[in-house]
């Protein structure tokens, strides 16, 4: 019983011990809650830990959230440390997807669930569920949105009335991340008919993951890559590169930047399409002074919501909700996920779609 597990101090209120805390699974109480996100680097994790922190500490659950600046070793102590701490659930967005095996098999031996924030953690089998976006999805979007901006499709999904041929050069990102295969894959498929049938050129002959792959989506090794490109394959002759499959705004945000160094973004030779992921403010106001054409909206507060609501429905011993028992395989087990849907931001439904949402304010993207 309940009334047994108090502890009434001298003053008069009351606290649980910390043993018959743990055992108590009616009410989540004040149990502690271990959230890793991988960098502060890039805004979206930023709004992730405060969204995931703020919707548990509504629950009544304690929060520790941490930060590794992208430090594998980092984050394995954070982890660590969390369940020496006695945390009773641990919410993981991993830096490297295959480095915490141990820490899982830790924290399984204490009984501790884990939930995979974003991306899915591999090569062991104590992931009990996935929160993330259809991540397949989001590169096929990627792929779609380079498309609407050649010409060679409209926003509605019909043919466009472009006929190439077109240049163009991809990018991937971060091998050690398992969404980083999902994404490209899922480009590359919708890409492939087009470069199958010479619409679309790959002019730098780059295209399998790792040599496109930027490790720890790391901006400056991307502007560093197509600085190379662009002065290998570009460089003497008239051709220009016209489309970059970017994987992640802050990739974009480099690749740019080589392209401004090497003469484009001017009147006589404008941008090329070049895409992006997680409608970051930086990105989202290059969309709108039409540098960057597109991005990936993945709406944080409903990743965080559907996370915390399976926190919580796990600590209580239910069942969370989930819609996908297939699709992600972590080399160990299939983890049974949520899939959310991401969306295509252009600069003709950005305020729609982050300004009308709340997601921004336009104040926020000046
Ligand atoms: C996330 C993306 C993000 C990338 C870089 C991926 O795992 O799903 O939203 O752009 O990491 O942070």
């Amino acid at each position: 019983g309940l009334a047994l597990a108090m502890v009434v101090t001298a003053c008069g209120s009351s606290t649980k011990t910390v043993d018959q805390a743990a055992s108590s699974s009616a009410a989540p109480g004040d149990a502690l809650v271990g959230v890793t996100m991988p960098t502060k680097s890039s805004e979206r994790w930023i709004h992730d830990g405060d969204n995931v922190k703020g919707a548990l500490e509504k629950l009544g659950y304690k929060v520790d959230l941490q930060y590794a600046e992208n430090d594998i070793p980092t984050q394995v102590n954070q982890i660590e440390n969390q369940i020496t701490r006695g945390a009773k659930l641990l919410i993981i967005a991993s830096i490297d997807g295959t480095a915490l095996t141990t820490q899982l098999q830790e924290a399984a031996d204490k009984k501790i669930p884990v939930i995979a924030y974003d991306r899915l953690i591999r090569n062991s089998p104590n992931v009990d569920y996935y929160a993330t976006f259809d991540n397949f999805k989001v590169g096929v979007q990627q792929a779609t949105s380079l498309l609407v901006g050649l010409g060679l499709k409209k926003e509605d999904g019909s043919d466009g009335d472009a006929k190439g041929p077109f240049n163009i050069e991809v990018f991937a990102g971060s091998p050690d991340d398992n969404n980083a295969t999902f994404f490209f894959n899922g480009a590359m498929e919708t890409l492939k008919p087009y470069i199958d049938k010479g619409t679309l050129v790959v002019k730098s002959g780059q295209v399998d993951f790792k040599t496109v792959a930027i490790l720890r989506w790391d901006p400056a090794t991307a502007q560093k890559r197509m600085e190379d490109v662009l002065t290998k394959t570009y460089s003497g002759g008239d051709a220009k590169v016209q489309g970059v499959l970017s994987p992640y705004d802050g990739l974009s945000i480099g690749i740019l930047s080589a392209l401004k160094s090497n003469g484009y973004g001017t009147a006589d030779q404008p941008y090329p399409v070049v895409t992006g992921q997680d409608a970051e403010a930086a990105s989202v106001k290059s969309i709108i002074a039409g540098e960057q054409y597109s991005t990936i909206y993945k709406d944080t507060r409903q990743l965080a919501d559907v996370t915390v609501k399976m926190a919580d429905a796990v600590l209580k011993g239910a069942k969370p909700e989930v819609n996908n028992t297939t699709d992600y395989d972590n080399g160990s087990k299939v983890v049974p996920s949520y899939l959310l849907d991401p969306v295509i931001v252009y600069k003709d439904n950005y305020k729609q779609l982050l300004v009308d949402s709340g997601y921004y304010t336009e104040d926020q993207l000046k």
